[in-house]
Order: structure tokens, then sequence, then C-alpha cells
């Protein structure tokens, strides 16, 4: 047997591990640890939103979904009753002030307060070099990952220090601390969410709320679409990642379920790395 079938052969046995091991993890949703907890996930209509709402859900807890457009809100919000999550949700542009404020009326009218927030939402409107960048684009993206993430946290703590063992979760992204070639000003984005979960976390915590993070790798969601559509594309994205394979969406929510649980009680500050081995330092 040749070297190289030698060498296939061993990649493969280890990706099917890889797999059985991501399915026992994803299979194994018997905890309720969020039972009767609300929860507003942003963007949460696909992706990883959609697979943290789910997980959040299959948890215990009510999920309030939403995101830019109606129909997707419904399609998402079906779908999650349909596997018996108490679900609904509502459009919320988090650009836009208003849109946040109606999401936070419309949960408090409906549940009376809420205990989680997962702050997911990011654009991405410009891919080249770095200096390419225009004022627009830079607004864009500072206006929608980070102020948007910043002053919905603000508006939504009056709610939670009034909830017993509440907790907020930015989406933050591996390339917040290793900058993603072509993706310069979103990466930087997301090294500002690095750097503004521990300087909340002090506040926040003086009022009952922790705050965490999560980093993943490249998901394959549509967002990174770019870099898996094509078998040589994805085949270059891989060749980075010491697990030799891109992440999944469902991969990303287990972690969120846990730092929103009082399995997470003494970790507050912290951002999670999920990138299947990919080294990340600041
Ligand atoms: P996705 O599958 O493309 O889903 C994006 C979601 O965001 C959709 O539900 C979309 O619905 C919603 N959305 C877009 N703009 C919005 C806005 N301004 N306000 C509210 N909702 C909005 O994306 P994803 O890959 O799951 O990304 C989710 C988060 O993970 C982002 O913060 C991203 O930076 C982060 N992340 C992704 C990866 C990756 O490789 N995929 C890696 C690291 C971090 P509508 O179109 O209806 O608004």
């Amino acid at each position: 047997m040749s070297f190289k079938t030698r060498l296939l052969q061993t990649f493969t046995r280890r990706q099917v591990s890889y797999t059985s091991i991501r399915m026992a993890g994803v299979q194994a949703v018997n905890a309720k640890r969020l039972q009767g907890k609300v929860a507003i996930v942003t963007a949460s209509t696909e992706g990883i939103g959609f697979a943290i709402a789910k997980r959040l859900g299959q948890e215990g807890a009510h999920v309030v979904i939403s995101s830019r457009k109606q129909v997707n809100v419904d399609k998402a919000v079906a779908e999650l009753k349909a596997a018996n999550i108490s679900a609904w949700g509502q459009v919320c542009h988090v650009a836009k002030a208003d849109d946040r404020q109606r999401l936070i009326s419309e949960t408090v009218s409906r549940h009376g307060g809420f205990d989680i927030l997962v702050s997911n939402a990011a654009v991405n409107p410009v891919f080249g070099p770095i200096l390419q960048v225009n004022e627009a684009q830079w607004d864009k993206i500072f206006d929608v990952n980070v102020k948007s993430t910043f002053f919905l946290t603000k508006e939504c703590v009056p709610y939670l220090e009034k909830r017993k063992g509440s907790s907020v979760v930015f989406v933050s992204s591996i390339g917040g601390y290793r900058p993603f070639d072509l993706l310069g000003p979103y990466s930087v984005s997301k090294t500002t969410l690095l750097g503004l979960i521990p300087a909340l976390a002090p506040q926040l915590y003086s009022l009952g709320i922790r705050i965490n993070g999560i980093a993943p790798g490249i998901i394959k969601t549509k967002f990174s679409g770019a870099l898996w559509s094509s078998e040589s594309v994805q085949e270059q994205a891989v060749a980075g990642i010491p697990m030799r394979r891109l992440g999944e969406p469902d991969e990303c929510a287990g972690a969120v379920a846990f730092l929103c649980s009082d399995d997470a009680s003494y970790i507050t500050g912290e951002t999670v790395i999920m990138a299947g081995g990919s080294q990340a330092r600041l």
C-alpha cells in the first residue's frame, strides 16, 4: 500500500471518529439546564444563531427569534415549534434602535422579562485588502457588529438585572484574534468584541449578570459560503485547521447553552474558542 493511500485511510478514519464524537455531543441534549428561562437570540433565523436558539430551546428555554426579514423569522419559528420548542419571533435589524426597543418590549410584555441575551448579528459588506475599505463600509461593519452589540446589551441590562442567574453571550470570531486575509475590518470588529466582554464584565457582574463570548472558526453557513462552496477553496481553508475540517453551527450551540447555564456560574469575561484546534492569541 502506498504512503499516500495509508495517509488517506488514516485521515478518513479520523474524520469518521470526529464526526461520531460530534454527533454524540449533539444528541446528548438531555439536560434541561435552562428550564423556564427566556432567551433573546439576535440574527437567529439561520446558521449559528438558529443553532444556538434551537439548543437553548432544547434545554428548556423559551426562545425569541429575530432577524431583518419577517419571512425568515416565520420560517425559523415554525421549524422550532415543529421540534417542540417554545419560540416566537419578531423582525429586528440590530442597527435600528426602534427595532431593538420593540424586540425588548414585546419580550417583556409576553414573558414578564428575560434572562439571556445572545448577541449574534454581524455583517461583512467588503472583501478585499484592508486599505480598500471606504468610510461607509467601515461604518456599517462597526455599526452592526460593535455599536449595536453594545447598545442592545445596555438596553437589556435593566431587565436582565431583575432575573437571578442572567447572562449575556457575544458571538465573536477566531478572526478577532488572527485577522482573516481580505476580511480586515470585519476581523477588527470581532477583536473589539473580545475587548468589550472583559470591559463589561465587572459592571455587569455587580448587577448579577455574567457576560462571555464564543469565537468560532470557519463554520459551514451562508456567511462563510465563499470559503467552502468549491472543493478547492474548502481544501485550502481546511489545510490550516488542525482538526482538518470545518465546524457545523450546532457545534457552537452547546458551549453557549453551557455559558448561559448555572454550570458556568463562576465564569464571566471569557471567550471560548471553537476553531478545530487553530491557535488564537491576541
Ligand atoms: P448566516 O448563516 O449567514 O446567518 C446570518 C443571520 O443573520 C441570518 O439569520 C440573517 O437573517 C441575520 N442578519 C443579518 N444581518 C442582520 C442584522 N443587521 N440584524 C439582525 N439580523 C441580521 O451567518 P452565521 O455564519 O451564522 O453568522 C452568525 C454570527 O457568527 C456572526 O456574528 C458571524 O460574524 C459569526 N461567525 C461566523 C463564522 C462562520 O464561519 N460562519 C465564524 C466566526 C463567527 P436576515 O437576512 O433575515 O436578517
